[in-house]
């Protein structure tokens, strides 16, 4: 299953990576598509290698993370990566998929983009998608929702959180450099934050996992 997760999601960047590409060519230097396309075959590849009786979340974010991180240049490659791999750090074999489990994950994940990248919420970067979702998943909890509706609406917090990208000033990434300007666009790494969370909610939909 999570072998098949992977492809999912590899093929999905995959198929966006014109739609990111062009996203970055009006605020960046129009390789996010190329970037995140590379780091995903890199990362199928690396999936491919790990025996069946290793591979669990855990496993499979850390060596996503790993291809990321030495495959891919530019901003987001590391950053995505470092995500992946202290994501991998709060799961392991036993780990059930639940709210609770996937709201430590995006907190960790979130932790280490900051730690590497010192970008806040609303500057305009992947993190104004990753953060929403995080803190939907947090209200979800004390709502005590159930995986399904969790995830219905972390999905709308990411949406609006790349809606709001549209709004604001870069102030992290190549889009800073162009300050005022980069208002009225979204930002290409929340896009890709967006895309791979939607595939994933697609997955557990199309599997009966949810
Ligand atoms: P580069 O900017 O080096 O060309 P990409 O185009 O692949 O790399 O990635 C750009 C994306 O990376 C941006 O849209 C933004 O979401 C994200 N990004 C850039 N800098 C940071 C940062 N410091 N923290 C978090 N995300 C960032
Ligand atoms: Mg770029």
């Amino acid at each position: 299953m999570i072998r098949s997760a992977v492809k999912f999601l590899v093929d999905t960047i995959i198929s966006e990576k014109n739609h990111l590409t062009a996203l970055d060519t009006k605020i960046g230097d129009g390789d996010h598509g190329l970037n995140m396309a590379r780091g995903a075959t890199a990362a199928l590849e690396a999936i491919d290698e790990v025996d069946e009786e290793n591979l669990n979340a855990s496993t499979a974010l850390e060596t996503v993370g790993q291809a990321f991180i030495m495959n891919v240049g530019g901003a987001a490659g590391p950053l995505y990566g470092t995500g992946f791999v202290d994501a991998s750090k709060v799961l392991n074999k036993n780990s059930k998929l639940d709210v609770d489990t996937l709201e430590k994950v995006f907190s960790a994940a979130i932790v280490g983009i900051q730690r590497r990248g010192h970008a806040k919420k609303s500057d305009k970067t992947m993190l104004d998608t990753l953060i929403p979702i995080q803190e939907s998943l947090k209200q979800s909890i004390e709502d005590k929702k159930n995986l399904a509706e969790a995830l219905d609406e972390a999905m709308t917090a990411a949406r609006e959180g790349v809606e709001y990208t549209k709004t604001i000033v870069a102030k992290r990434g190549r889009a800073a450099y162009i300050g005022e300007r980069s208002i009225g666009f979204e930002d290409p790494g929340a896009v890709s934050s967006m895309i791979i969370f939607r595939a994933f909610c697609q997955f557990l939909k199309d599997n009966e996992i949810i």
